[in-house]
């Protein structure tokens, strides 16, 4: 039987109806600024995306455009004036910063309060803790779709294929928080399609077109795919071979329209999150 199709669009619809609600009642409108520097392609219609969504959700949004040539003093004093201005809930920096510019001392000068992305160590260190948390917007989203779709967590076994801070660490922390039983893998992991195999619960965020095949997957798993990888033809796919997995896989997320959509709807849960809790 073919996997079930989980729409992620549709999903975070549903967030975002639920975001724009949350905000509507409350008795002042959440505030969220995105600093854009320099004027990679990607970034901006992502900033763009963000920008229309928030609006959609009732958020008082800006965009901070600052040159590709900006030093990171003045960007750090941007962000100095944003963790001081009370009207601000969240702070984005998009990534990827310019080569000039080191993004860990930037993630680190914002108020972890405002931390919409979920970056700054404070918030790593809480998400690891299993404490209330601004989680990273990319693996809150994957975690939304296995709720919707009720993939069991608990006691399942969890492969997550990537390490990276943004997107596999949290991933893994926020599965392991859900009771399942999991295993991270990378680029050094031996025996990669082994693993991948044993998994009732693949994320793959890795960044290589397709190298997730259909026999790599365990009958009935749910496969979540966060890869977003533009290929020579201009479209849009994921890590894993989606023809090959969606005919042996239990539940699988298309791209683009699975875990995508989702990142941006939890930015904007975020925003919500950090105006309540910064103002109550
Ligand atoms: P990243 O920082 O480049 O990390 C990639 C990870 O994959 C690393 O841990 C790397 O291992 C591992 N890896 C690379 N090649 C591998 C291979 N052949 N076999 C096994 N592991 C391998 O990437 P990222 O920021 O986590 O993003 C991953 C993917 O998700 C990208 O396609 C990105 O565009 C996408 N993404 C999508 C969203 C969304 O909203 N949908 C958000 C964020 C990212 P090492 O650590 O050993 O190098």
């Amino acid at each position: 039987m073919p996997a079930r199709i989980i729409d992620g669009k549709a999903v975070a619809a549903t967030l975002r109806a639920e975001v724009a609600a949350r905000a509507a009642a409350l008795p002042f409108r959440p505030g969220l600024v995105v600093v854009l520097v320099g004027d990679n392609p990607a970034s901006t219609v992502y900033v763009r995306n963000k920008d229309r969504a928030a609006q959609e959700a009732g958020i008082a949004v800006r965009t901070i455009r600052l040159p590709a040539t900006v030093a990171a003093a003045e960007l750090l004093e941007v962000i100095a004036g944003l963790n001081a201005d009370d009207a601000v809930d969240g702070i984005l920096v998009q990534l990827p910063l310019p080569d000039a510019i080191p993004p860990r001392p930037v993630l680190e000068a914002i108020d972890p309060a405002k931390d919409v992305d979920g970056f700054h160590p404070i918030n790593v260190g809480r998400l690891q803790d299993g404490l209330p948390v601004l989680a990273p917007c990319t693996p809150s989203g994957v975690m939304r779709l296995l709720e919707t779709h009720r993939i069991a967590l608990r006691g399942a076994r969890a492969l997550v294929l990537g390490r990276s801070a943004i997107v596999g660490k949290p991933m893994a922390l926020l599965l392991l928080a859900a009771d399942a039983t999991v295993t991270i893998a990378h680029s050094r992991t031996e025996d990669l399609a082994g693993e991948c195999r044993r998994a009732d619960v693949l994320v793959a965020a890795v960044g290589r077109p397709g190298l997730v095949r259909g026999d790599w997957i365990k009958p009935g798993a749910a496969v979540i795919d966060v890869g977003t990888n533009r290929l020579a033809n201009g479209r849009l796919a994921g890590d894993c071979a989606y023809d090959e997995c969606v005919a042996v896989a239990g539940a699988i997320t298309p791209v683009p329209g699975g875990v995508g959509p989702m990142t941006i709807a939890c930015l904007l849960d975020n925003t919500v999150r950090a105006a309540v809790t910064r103002r109550s």
